[in-house]
């Protein structure tokens, strides 16, 4: 080895060099010589001796920082054209999402309920039997549990299982009630905000789905009087208006007494208009005494506490207080629709 064969070895190292097409083949080229060519030299070093040595060592220290030199170049050109971007091109619309209308309406709900102490507490959309029905003092066969209202999970052998182990999309958000007094002891002021099934067809006014809002207070000599205060707050506030409530006797299973709770109509002001077909009420809420049986379903002591709890369907309040003349507008997914909001 003399440092005339270090040479020939740059010499093919620029003309292979000369003839790649890249950054990155050229890249390759240098790692290989580095790697094989170079690395042989300072091998065969160690046998060289005197002058020939110090040459080859000095030929071959030059040839590498060149090689490296050329590596560091390709690396930056190979770097910049991927990161080049043609300023010149039209850019892209950014779209925007917004809330929905009854997402929106929830969180109202929760601020409302939050001023009142009220907690805001989840349940599961898929429910058993014992839950929906059997805890909420629905007898075994009551119309509700029919095909045509429920949607029934399938399940192998069905009528062999227990009532807890039947499994139907929840009709109603009061099974959240029973779960929840069953892990917490009262007083208790909640709130259940969530989505409801029902085998219906649909209609202007019926979806397969729609939203509850449901309330629950329990504790010591609770009184119709402090659920009568506590909903027409809520209505005050929701409205911003001077909205007027009125209870009328109704019967729900799980209630005892119940009542149907009647908001003035805020579109017409109580002249009569077709939202309100022309009654100038607007029926909004089921509500009523919590019935002692669902208590104890929750294991609950009837003779210390008592309470009242409350639906209100959330689907004809954002439509009465949005003006909308369909409930399958708030499922469709349309964007015209959606962005008005
Ligand atoms: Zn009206």
């Amino acid at each position: 080895m003399n440092s005339g064969e270090v040479k020939k070895i740059r010499d093919r190292f620029l003309k292979e060099l000369e003839g790649s097409k890249s950054p990155s083949e050229r890249k390759k080229i240098c790692k290989r010589y580095i790697e094989e060519e170079l690395s042989s030299v300072f091998c065969c070093l160690k046998d060289l001796s005197g002058e020939n040595k110090a040459k080859v060592g000095k030929a071959a220290n030059e040839l590498r920082q060149m090689i490296n030199e050329k590596m560091k170049e390709s690396k930056e050109s190979e770097e910049t054209k991927e990161e080049w971007l043609d300023v010149t091109l039209p850019g892209k619309q950014p779209s925007f999402g917004g809330v929905h209308p009854l997402a929106k309406l929830q969180e109202r709900c929760e601020e409302i309920f939050a001023k009142m102490g009220f907690i805001s507490v989840e349940g599961p959309e898929m429910e058993n039997e014992w839950y929906n029905f059997d805890a909420l003092n629905f007898t075994p066969d009551h119309p509700v549990r029919d095909m045509q209202d429920t949607l029934f999970i399938k399940q192998k052998d069905r009528e062999k299982l227990e009532a807890k182990d039947k499994l139907l999309m929840r009709t109603h958000t009061s099974p959240v009630q029973v779960r929840y007094m069953e892990k917490n002891e009262p007083p208790l002021r909640i709130i259940v905000l969530g989505r409801v099934f029902r085998n219906e067809t649909t209609d202007s006014s019926h979806d397969i789905n729609f939203h509850q809002l449901e309330g629950l207070m329990v504790g010591e000599s609770i009184s119709v009087a402090n659920f009568r205060s506590v909903i027409s707050f809520f209505f005050k506030e929701l409205f911003e208006d001077s909205v007027e409530v009125r209870l009328r006797p109704s019967f729900f299973p799980f209630t005892e007494p119940s009542f149907e709770v009647d908001v003035s109509c805020t579109i017409c002001n109580k002249k009569g208009c077709s939202v309100c077909q022309k009654t100038g009420w607007l029926e909004v809420v089921g509500a009523g005494m919590v019935h002692p049986n669902v208590l104890k379903s929750a294991g609950v002591d009837t003779e210390r506490f008592n309470g009242f709890a409350f639906g209100v369907g959330l689907d004809r309040i954002a439509m009465v207080a949005q003006e909308i003349d369909s409930i399958r507008l708030f499922y469709s997914g349309d964007l015209r629709f959606l962005k008005q909001f």
